[in-house]
């Protein structure tokens, strides 16, 4: 049995339908913002229960341009994790503001308990990741914004279609940020990203910040970025986008399978704690094995794909280093402890149960059972 960990090829199989949104795009050449990203843009605002969607070129640029239309810079902290893509941190160093790392919990997301610590006078906000399509713990990280005076951005890239308390991650902070790159969840062709807010002045300004800072073909307010959403990626989103929930939804039965055959290899493979608040969307299935590599190549060996999110957490790249920022070996324990024993199942809307009952097996025969 093959059980890939990319769903591209499924999901794709048949392009027709988008290609003819495509065809009816192109002969109508309305190629930059105009009605293919407005109708997406009120698709996804709609899917996620937020006043305003604004459609922009990638996930990374929708942290940046949220930092940047809040005025933070130079001289300004903004406290996140150091167990992320390495975009989460992009985004805060693109906006000249300097990353403060916290470190996680067991379920992989910012750890609330480190979060005031890290508080200086230089702190403007925090930047919770919904790590895996995990929600962070909203409600206590916005009362801890809120006794401080701070921001909360959410890095929603891979939390869309997630839920705390019946609340869709990304609609807790002052936006949230969503990614469409191919392997997200609800994927584009290409590159492309949305800021959720709202705020309805944020959301003019950030209107003006992904298009030249011009309020009218005539008219630059202020100087600004090119970072407007494709209309072609625009409609491939609109055919992607209404498979949400069912996606959603299947990636969940998927992870509670896993959840529910693992438990039988306790000792061996470490299933993260379980928040009955959450509703997870199950971008990635991560559970944590001493001997993760061995494992993966066995199971590579049985046709099985699994993968590392990631092996060298932000703090320790030379990137981070560079920046002359003072995170040294064992200063963020549980997220460097994470780097070295996490493994990544399959888990994508297109498998089916047998698949992951096969996965269970192998992952079982690996450690003898
Ligand atoms: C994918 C991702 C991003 C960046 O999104 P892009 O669209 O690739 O720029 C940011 N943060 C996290 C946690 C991600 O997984």
């Amino acid at each position: 049995m093959q059980v890939p960990y990319n769903h591209l090829p499924a999901q794709f199989a048949d392009p027709d339908p988008i290609l003819a949104s495509i065809k009816e795009l192109v002969l109508s050449t309305k190629f930059t913002l105009g009605g293919a990203v407005e109708e997406f843009e009120r698709l996804f605002s709609e899917a996620l229960g937020a006043r305003h969607a604004i459609g922009v070129n990638s996930g990374t640029d929708a942290i940046f341009l949220s930092l940047r239309a809040s005025g933070i810079g130079p001289g300004d902290e903004v406290i996140t994790v150091s167990g992320t893509f390495i975009a989460t941190v992009g985004a805060i160093v693109q906006a000249g503001a300097t990353p403060v790392f916290v470190d996680v919990n067991a379920e992989r997301n910012m750890d609330v308990s480190k979060i005031e610590a890290a508080i200086t006078e230089r702190t403007r906000a925090i930047l919770p990741v919904h790590w895996a399509g995990v929600p962070a713990d909203m409600p206590e990280i916005l009362e801890i914004a809120k006794r401080h005076g701070l921001w909360v951005f959410e890095d929603s890239a891979q939390g869309i279609g997630a839920r705390l308390d019946g609340k869709s991650a990304g609609t807790f902070g002052r936006t949230g940020s969503f990614s469409l790159h191919p392997l997200k969840n609800v994927n584009v062709w290409g590159d492309g990203g949305v800021i959720v807010t709202d705020d309805d002045a944020l959301a003019d300004s950030l209107r003006l910040l992904r298009n030249h800072g011009l309020s009218h073909r005539d008219t630059v307010e202020h100087f600004a970025y090119n970072s407007r959403l494709d209309a072609l990626q625009a409609v491939v989103g609109q055919h992607v986008i209404g498979a949400l929930e069912e996606t959603t939804s299947r990636r969940r039965a998927h992870a509670a399978q896993y959840d529910t055959g693992l438990a039988a290899f306790e000792g061996k493979i470490r299933i993260p704690p379980r928040d009955p608040r959450k509703q997870a969307s199950y971008h990635l299935y991560i559970v944590e094995s001493e001997d993760r590599d061995g494992l993966i190549a066995y199971l590579k060996d049985q046709g099985i794909g699994a993968k590392v999110h990631y092996p060298v957490p932000v703090h320790l790249q030379p990137a981070t280093r560079a920046l002359g920022l003072d995170y040294s070996e064992g200063s963020l324990p549980v997220t460097e402890a994470q780097a070295r024993s996490v493994v990544s199942f399959p888990v994508h809307q297109h498998l089916e149960a047998e698949q992951i009952a096969y996965v269970i097996e192998k992952v079982g025969e690996f450690h003898g059972f």
